[in-house]
């Protein structure tokens, strides 16, 4: 065996990094949909990082890209250019958004260029504010963190950057009321992750279009999460039909390599110009090299197709197992982004579920949050199914016991 090897990588965990993390488990290795640990046991991986290794761990495609890249080029900084970076830039809007792009290396970075971008835009007409909806998430960084709709996030990082107001989500009116002559944009997740698996609502969606259109304000979404084809569609936005102005990516973009991103319709493509932004590390050879393969493979292998046939699959497949028990609230999301809902918090569940060697996530305390590789299985989503199955009864019978 391993010697302890997990016990090992805890010790130096809890002695040497900052605990602003509790790891669960310990993982040693990753191949396409599944993970192990120290000791080789195997577990099916329905959160991809979070929505990160969209494709699965250790992609072929992608590890070879990053290999060969690694051996030719890795970074020569913006001052100069690379030749794959100008070609990812221009493979993007191949997949339907006629834009320019800014790279960097996160999501919460993605955020907050765009962020600088509408009030780039914004101030020579004196207006600034950002207006942002409630149970939101954006990101860590201080600006993201100003637009994130839950206070938690914020507690004891005070003061909060100005320029920001809330919003209900999925509230036309209150959107409304809210846009006043110094506001320069709306900034929303076409369907919240963090929040728990909240899609907007499509006539919501196309209203708040034709309002940002009508009063002259910038439609900025976030897609860090529901981006990248984890809908259906290799942008959040189309699977809603509805155009942002500009719209934020990053997690999945390169697979589980860092790399952020934005994009800006062409109309407002040139509103930072040469010096107004910049990321040293944003667009490297070897960045725009795991993305290029990431976008090659979701094409050639037709991923796009096999998560509308497993999200169909898995949403009637979850509805037929949560149907006997009623603290299961309801089954939403879209594509491969699904949340399980229930009447208390998920933690409880998401543990049982790896006792039957299935990695899941929570989102918003309630919510067990599903994100399976958008290359799933069907084999792997009956896999998942089962185990959840048993999970759910193995849950049921713990509050009975509680409840005694
Ligand atoms: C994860 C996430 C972010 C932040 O991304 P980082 O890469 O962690 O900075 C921002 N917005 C949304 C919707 C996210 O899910």
């Amino acid at each position: 065996m391993n010697g302890d090897l997990a016990g090992q990588t805890r010790e130096l965990f809890s002695e040497y990094v900052m605990p602003t993390y509790a790891p669960l488990l310990v993982f040693e290795r990753g191949e396409g949909a599944y993970l192990y640990d120290t000791e080789k046991r195997r577990y099916l991986d329905f959160a991809c990082g979070i929505s990160v290794c969209n494709l699965g761990h250790c992609h072929p495609k992608v590890t070879a890209a990053i290999c060969e890249q690694a051996g030719k080029l890795v970074h020569v900084s913006n001052l100069y250019m690379n030749t794959v970076m100008p070609k990812l830039a221009a493979k993007l809007a191949s997949f339907g958004f006629d834009g320019k792009v800014f790279f960097c290396n996160s999501g919460s970075e993605a955020n907050e260029g765009m962020i600088k971008l509408a009030r780039k835009w914004g101030n020579p007409q004196g207006k600034n504010r950002i207006v942002c909806m409630e149970n939101s998430f954006h990101g860590r960084t201080l600006a993201a963190l100003a637009a994130t709709g839950r206070a938690k996030y914020r507690k004891g990082f005070e003061p909060d950057m100005p320029g920001f107001s809330f919003v209900p989500f999925n509230d036309f009116d209150a959107l409304k009321n809210a846009i006043a002559g110094d506001v320069c944009a709306v900034l929303l997740e076409p369907l919240q992750g963090e929040g728990g698996i909240i899609p907007a609502d499509l006539e919501y969606l196309k209203k708040v279009r034709a309002l940002c259109d009508e009063m002259g304000v910038l439609l900025l979404f976030d897609e860090v999460q529901c981006g990248m084809g984890r809908l259906g569609t290799l942008f959040a936005h189309q699977t809603f039909g509805v155009k942002p102005d500009a719209f934020s990516m990053a997690k999945a973009l390169a697979n589980g390599f860092p790399m952020g991103a934005f994009m800006v319709a062409r109309e407002y493509a040139d509103t930072l110009t040469v010096g107004s932004h910049a990321s040293t590390f944003g667009g490297t050879a070897l960045a725009a090299a795991a993305a290029l393969a990431t976008l090659d493979a979701i094409e050639t292998e037709h991923v796009l197709d096999n998560v509308k046939k497993q999200s169909e699959y898995l949403f009637s497949g979850l509805r037929r197992i949560v149907a006997p028990y009623g603290f299961v609230k309801a089954v939403r999301g879209r594509g491969l982004m699904i949340g399980v809902v229930l009447d208390v918090p998920a933690v409880g569940l998401q543990k049982i579920l790896f006792d039957y060697d299935l990695i899941t996530l929570t989102a918003g305390e309630t919510v067990l949050r599903l994100l399976p590789p958008l290359n799933v299985s069907r084999e792997q989503c009956d896999m998942a199914l089962a185990a959840i199955e048993k999970g759910l009864a193995d849950f049921a019978a713990q509050r009975k016991e509680q409840e005694k």
